[in-house]
């Protein structure tokens, strides 16, 4: 393996087509000394020539990304120097905290962070996927309640990122911490997305069913799918009588090279056996279920998926549940995690067709 890992130690992000780490110019795959558009911070270039061949098609997503990024500094300082007053104390990245949304006057930094986050996500690249993570986080701790609808895209980016430990572990806490009814949003006590390292195996239980945002179950039905093509290729490669007695290590290597999702790389329990089978039935029969979840709740979600260029287009601002307009914003939330992942893409494709 030539490529080197990503910062936290991820290989398999070769294996998804999200672009980490080199040029945006045309057909260009040079990953050293690169340079970063000053403007945007979110592509890189080889040089100027590449800067300049690929500017046409920059132009417009990286002046909106430079604009958005003026406006956040501006908002930010306004908030920052803002003396309190009855309607929002003084310092409230340390005093408000927690509940952001609820002091008026924080809204428009909200909506300007909002608005960063929405121009980053029409580049894609690692770089640009990576901040609009960071922010979507970042601006749920500030405000839990998340009046904006932040969350339901977060786990479709750690999935574009290969990181799909996090995308369960943020998924799972939706569908139970987050889901109790007597959970207290408002109170800065309360355990707010602190669920790590949880199986990604274990069966559903009851998290299926209480999750509400449908991008977040449809993110579940690809973080199944994701280690179901996993834990099969390690199967199909090793449950055979020659391949019996091949190391932990060997059997890394495959992982590296080949699986699609990171959850393999901490689970040296599951690495170490000698057949799946039994885990390969699991992990169908839950996507599956989920699946059919997605399909109760919006019958036009998993034929989007098959026609994407109709459902691109502009996002409406108000839908009813299982209207076609909900799964407008559905698609936009999630189909990066699958178009950047066409084995996981193309298993839920012949599910629908099925
Ligand atoms: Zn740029
Ligand atoms: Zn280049």
């Amino acid at each position: 393996m030539d490529l080197p890992p990503a910062p936290n130690g991820l290989y398999n992000r070769w294996n998804l087509a999200l672009h980490w780490g080199n040029c945006s110019g045309p057909n260009c795959h040079v990953r050293n000394n690169l340079l970063k558009c000053g403007a945007c911070r979110a592509v890189y270039y080889c040089g100027g020539a590449h800067q300049r061949a690929h500017r046409p098609q920059h132009k417009s997503s990286c002046n909106l990304i430079k604009n958005a990024r003026a406006q956040l500094a501006q908002e930010e300082a306004a908030l920052r120097a803002r003396p309190g007053d009855m309607f929002l104390e003084a310092n409230p990245f340390e005093t408000a905290r927690g509940s952001f949304w609820r002091f008026t006057p924080t809204r428009p930094y909200m909506q300007a962070r909002f608005d960063l986050i929405s121009t980053l996500l029409n580049i894609k690249t690692g770089a640009a996927v990576e901040e609009a993570l960071e922010h979507s986080l970042d601006m749920l701790q500030l405000n839990p309640g998340d009046n904006q609808g932040i969350r339901s895209h977060v786990p479709a980016l750690y999935l574009r990122l290969g990181r799909d430990q996090e995308a369960y572990d943020f998924i799972k806490w939706y569908g139970t911490i987050g889901a109790q009814s007597g959970y207290e949003w408002g109170n800065p006590e309360s355990p707010f997305l602190n669920l790590h390292d949880e199986d990604v195996f274990e069966p559903l239980g009851g998290i299926a069913k209480a999750l509400f945002d449908l991008s977040i179950i449809v993110s579940l039905v690809n973080v199944k799918v994701r280690l179901l093509l996993d834990i099969r290729g390690l199967e199909k490669e090793f449950n055979k009588p020659a391949k019996r007695n091949t190391s932990y290590e060997k059997k890394m290597e495959w992982v590296r090279e080949n699986a699609t999702c990171d959850v393999l790389y901490k689970r040296r329990d599951i690495v170490e056996r000698t057949e799946w089978t039994d885990l390969v039935a699991a992990l169908e029969s839950q996507a599956k279920e989920v699946f059919d979840r997605v399909e109760g709740r919006n019958k036009h979600y998993w034929p989007a998926l098959r026609s994407p260029e109709l459902h691109a287009a502009a996002i409406p601002t108000a839908y009813s549940p299982g209207s076609p307009e909900e799964v407008k914003l559905v698609f936009r939330n999630t189909w990066y995690s699958w178009a950047e992942c066409p084995p996981a893409h193309e298993l839920v494709k012949s599910w629908h067709a099925a």
